[in-house]
């Protein structure tokens, strides 16, 4: 079965839906790594995740600064990678000075970074598909800390599972 499953999403309250339901299997000091184009999804996905974790706050892809803060159930750490300088900086900090073992992270262009990530992370991957409102969402698991979980997380995203 392996530790992917490719789902599709026809709207944008979909993805989040998607995202809500990955936030419900989250554990403090996860990270969530999002890959895709510019206008994929990845920032629609992460407001389905905040929202599910108690954020009130808009959530917005963070553009002045390296790292935004939402306090939810949890602390939850949204950062993205896109501009060169935000990689320097996570080179520079180090990326583990930016993680909270009470908080999740979301990190949108994470694949930029990949080596830097924790050996154990979830990665999502979206494709706008030929429709305008379809995506393609590939959830993957890596690492040994999702072991344990993947089979309830497939379980509730199977709702979505591209045929
Ligand atoms: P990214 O962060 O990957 O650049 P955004 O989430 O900011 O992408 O933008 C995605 C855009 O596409 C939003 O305007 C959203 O409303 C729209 N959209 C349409 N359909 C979908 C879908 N199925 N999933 C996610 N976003 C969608
Ligand atoms: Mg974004």
């Amino acid at each position: 079965m392996g530790s992917e499953i490719r789902l599709r999403t026809r709207s944008a309250d979909e993805t989040r839906e998607v995202g809500a339901a990955i936030a419900r299997a989250l554990v403090p000091g996860d990270v969530v790594s999002l890959t895709g184009d510019l206008g994929a999804g990845k920032t629609t996905l992460v407001q389905g995740s905040a929202r599910e974790l108690g954020v009130t706050d808009p959530v917005a892809s963070p553009t002045f600064v390296l790292v935004r803060e939402y306090r939810g159930s949890l602390p939850i750490y949204h950062v993205d990678v896109y501009r060169l300088e935000r990689i320097q900086e996570v080179l520079d900090l180090g990326f583990e000075d930016l993680l909270d073992p009470h908080g999740v992270v979301f990190i949108e262009w994470g694949g930029a970074i990949e080596g830097l990530l924790p050996d154990s992370h979830l990665e999502v991957e979206l494709h706008a598909l030929e429709g305008d409102e379809e995506r393609e969402v590939a959830v993957r698991a890596r690492g040994p800390g999702w072991a344990a979980r993947w089979v309830d997380l497939s379980g509730s995203l199977g709702s979505w599972r591209a045929a």
